[in-house]
């Protein structure tokens, strides 16, 4: 489909290159032609589309590696998946995707949904149908019999059974797995601890996904599951809570990045009145280890995407500039490893090497901030403008209606 160019004007962060105080980008048919000095942008013919940044900053469109559409971030993360029909659901996670887009977060990894509604919700946007970001899906995630997350995923053990279960998900249409290699907050009945897969079977799943070039996330907090799912195969470990010297080795044995989702632990506590105990208490017992673990894995030089695992409780999407802000204030990365963390490295969970940074061939998603996320992160929160696919995205609903 063809639109006219758009030409934006600016300070410039392009992530893998220096910044350009007076830059520009310049985006045709969906792919970014331009990138450097506004004075030498290319003559655009009449009709292109000009966005002037003001004393914002033009950075890539931001990228959400862990994310559930189907939930909304109730207090009641379960029962608002188990209690909801397909439709229900479905309307849900397109609901979602539209506060994504509009938040400037242009790609999602949806790492658990039932029903294959996170795949089929990528389809519709990819035709063009639906609004909303690009969306990489686990669709069910891969997890044990009794262990954490069931209502997003399929219970299997076994490693034939989990190779079957890997094959399924990808025949369905997922772009890559999910593994659920340990317990986890939201599931008071399964300790954080609980490593319910021996490596052989983590690794007869990865093998499969691996052997298609596709990602393989393990949702990993404890120390022994972790090591499980680096060992078999894992390109991405999730949350990342309890990682001692010899994880952190692995990590980067293995090139796995590293996702932070610290914003899902700060938003339940600070809800903590509201929330079931048991999950409160789990999400205090990690709260000082995954920080450290963190820092750990910082001062390593492991690669760090930052994720918000939206839709768990009080965590609605559209918020990965929020986990950016932790990244600064709580593991002391700076802030050009932050905006990182939420764009370039966030892609590389996804294996897409033309989301997350601006360059000439990348994806044509760009967002206007207001400020500049190098002197205060907090700017990556004030999003003015988002194009994605060369196009300037309605800057909300009732926009998109008058
Ligand atoms: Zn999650």
């Amino acid at each position: 489909m063809k639109h006219p160019p758009l030409l934006l004007r600016g300070r410039v962060l392009p992530v893998l290159d220096a910044p350009i105080p007076h830059g520009a980008v310049v985006i045709e048919d969906g792919v970014i032609t331009y990138v450097g000095p506004a004075a030498r942008a290319p003559h655009l013919p009449g009709g292109a589309t000009e966005v002037d940044a003001g004393d914002g900053t033009i950075i890539p469109g931001m990228v959400d590696a862990h994310v559930h559409l189907v939930a909304d971030g109730s207090a009641d993360f379960m029962g608002s998946v188990v209690r909801s029909a397909p439709e229900e659901l479905t309307r849900t996670a397109a609901a979602n995707a539209v506060r994504t887009l509009t938040a400037g977060t242009v790609a999602v990894r949806d790492l658990g949904a039932p029903d294959g509604i996170a795949v089929a919700l990528g389809r519709e946007i990819a035709a063009g149908r639906l609004p909303g970001p690009q969306i990489a899906a686990a669709g069910r995630a891969i997890t044990a019999p009794g262990g954490h997350i069931p209502y997003l995923g399929v219970e299997v053990q076994g490693a034939a059974e989990m190779a079957d279960a890997a094959r399924t998900e990808l025949a369905r249409g997922a772009d890559g797995i999910k593994l659920v290699a340990t317990g986890g907050v939201l599931t008071p009945a399964v300790a954080i601890g609980n490593a319910p897969y021996e490596e052989a079977e983590l690794a007869a799943a990865a093998g499969v996904a691996r052997a298609e070039g596709r990602w393989v996330a393990a949702h990993a907090i404890g120390y022994d599951g972790t090591k499980r799912a680096l060992r078999a195969g894992a390109t991405t470990i999730e949350h990342g809570v309890y990682l001692d010297d010899e994880a952190v080795d692995l990590l980067a044995s293995c090139g796995a990045v590293l996702v932070t989702t610290r914003i899902a632990v700060v938003r339940m506590l600070r809800n903590a009145d509201v929330i079931e105990g048991a999950v409160v208490a789990k999400a205090e017992e990690i709260q000082d280890v995954n920080i450290e673990s963190l820092r750990r894995a910082a001062r390593a030089g492991i690669p760090i995407a930052g994720a918000s695992d939206a839709g768990t409780p009080f965590n609605p999407h559209g918020g990965v500039a929020e986990e950016a802000a932790l990244l600064v204030g709580d593991i002391g990365l700076s802030t050009a490893d932050a905006l990182r963390a939420v764009t370039a490295t966030a892609a590389r969970c996804l294996l897409r090497s033309d989301l997350g940074h601006l360059s000439v061939g990348a994806a044509g998603h760009v967002v206007v901030t207001g400020g500049d996320p190098m002197d205060d992160v907090g700017a990556l929160r004030d999003v003015r403008s988002v194009v994605f696919g060369g196009r300037l995205v309605p800057r909300s609903a009732d926009e998109e209606t008058t």
